[in-house]
């Protein structure tokens, strides 16, 4: 014990990349979580919360090797009982692991799902980046068909645009499956070993492990490569070409902006055919954000662990690229990977929540439990203060949001602070009128005052504008 006095206060900070969200932000999320899940609802999806963590061979199975996720970023932990469990890193592969272990094939398919909540990947916390993270998800499981990926880009669209975000474009591709991408892949190895030494490191790995992501690297020599890389478009089979074209017709109807973009293949192994990514493309706003965000990342680097320090300037030079605020694509071969005898085709994404409320361009909207004070509740004298939580039950169940200090006992001190938060009426409760079972109700604007019988309180507080 004498050994946790002598640790600094400071060090005992909240993790490098996660924070406590409170007061207004609070509210932000809260309030985009509510939104998300209304339209989502109107869309026909329903919740679903997996828990936060999974069996670790999900991720591994899902992933692959070779990605990201897998090779640092999964935060990993061995139970007591010798089991290895991982915090989930992202939210597809839990509720795919849901599907199969509750056996929803045998529902009317497809079934679809929303859910939201923290996600956990040890990288670099920077530009919109945190360890801790918070997504809004959909996903539609059991269809092949084209019109669900677009019911799930529509959907993000429209809950974004709720959130303020007017002018967006999304890139999207078609990265095969099964039948034609192995032929693609051997093309695209045949183009990459003729740049083999001119690679990072990490991409000539990629070479043996994910070939697809060498499209995908942040360096930037690397990215001069792409440009000539054969796309995997010109490779599509038919039934994955036709898919695709149906998918940009629907986008077409929908007037949704779409730019095929031929490098897009996302980070994680278990996506077939449509892969998208939205971004944010309305003006200025946006540029201002960057140099506020990277403001608070130092402060954050300079508050915590100082070992990663000297990565983030790098970083910077090799993600020079805008951050997608959403994205997502079809996994029709997740399924098996996580055990199911048959396929189940299925198609989904993500918002990134945080990036999404540290934007300028984000628009705050309420929450439910957030409401604005009617009434300030003052109490006077001990006798007052003993029935005082009955009384502010009484006003919770007339529907009444107050704000009260129940810990100060001057007149003054509380009608200072009910001014100052400019609340419209006073419930004022004292010596006298605990023990004639009544309270004052002053109006703070004209000033007018009246008693009132507790047991009329309720029919009283109606009549209030
Ligand atoms: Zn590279
Ligand atoms: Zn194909």
């Amino acid at each position: 014990m004498p050994k946790k006095k002598a640790v600094k206060a400071e060090s005992l900070n909240s993790p490098k990349g996660m924070h406590d969200i409170l007061e207004d932000q609070y509210y932000d999320y809260q309030g985009f979580f509510e939104k998300a899940s209304d339209v989502a609802l109107y869309y026909g999806f329903k919740p679903i919360e997996t828990p936060i963590l999974e069996k670790e061979e999900v991720y591994l199975k899902s992933q692959g090797e070779g990605t990201d996720l897998i090779d640092k970023e999964m935060y990993t932990l061995k139970t007591k009982g010798g089991h290895h469990l991982a915090m989930r890193p992202e939210g597809t592969a839990g509720v795919m692991r849901a599907y199969i272990e509750h056996g929803m094939q045998s529902l009317p398919q497809p079934v679809m799902f929303y859910n939201y909540g923290p996600y956990f990947r040890h990288e670099n916390p920077q530009r919109g980046r945190l360890r801790e993270l918070r997504q809004f998800g959909l996903e539609v499981l059991g269809t092949q068909k084209s019109i669900a990926d677009a019911l799930v880009i529509k959907a993000f669209f429209v809950i974004l645009e709720e959130a303020g975000f007017k002018e967006m474009r999304i890139d999207i591709n078609s990265i095969g499956d099964a039948d034609c991408r192995p032929g693609y892949i051997k093309e695209l190895l045949v183009y990459y070993r003729k740049h083999t030494n001119a690679l990072c490191a990490h991409c000539r790995q990629r070479m043996k492990t994910n070939p697809l992501r060498l499209l995908d690297c942040k360096n930037a020599k690397c990215q001069t490569f792409r440009e000539d890389a054969p796309a995997p478009m010109s490779h599509l089979c038919t039934p994955c070409r036709s898919h695709f074209k149906e998918v940009l017709e629907y986008l077409e109807a929908l007037e949704i902006p779409y730019t095929i973009n031929n490098h897009l293949v996302r980070g994680l192994d278990y996506y077939t055919k449509t892969v998208f990514e939205i971004f944010d493309t309305g003006a200025d706003p946006a540029e201002k954000k960057e140099v506020v965000d990277e403001d608070n990342e130092n402060k954050d680097e300079e508050d915590s662990e100082k070992t990663n320090k000297k990565s983030v300037p790098k970083e910077k030079v090799e993600t020079p690229e805008p951050l997608a605020i959403a994205g997502g694509g079809r996994y029709d071969a997740l399924a098996k990977i996580l055990g199911s005898k048959k396929e189940i085709p299925s198609v989904g994404g993500s918002i990134g929540v945080d990036r999404l409320i540290m934007s300028p361009k984000h628009k705050k909207l309420s929450p439910r439990i957030k409401r604005k004070p009617k009434v300030y509740f003052i109490q006077l004298g001990f006798e007052a203060k003993l029935k005082s939580l009955a009384i502010i039950d009484i006003l919770r169940k007339a529907h009444t949001p107050i704000m009260q200090s129940l810990s100060k006992d001057s007149l003054a001190a509380q009608l200072g602070h009910a001014e100052k938060l400019g609340v419209p009426y006073t419930i004022i409760f004292g010596q006298k009128e605990a023990m004639d079972g009544t309270v004052l109700l002053r109006n703070m604007k004209n000033r007018s005052q009246e008693t009132v019988k507790i047991e009329k309180l309720t029919d009283r507080l109606k009549t209030l504008k």
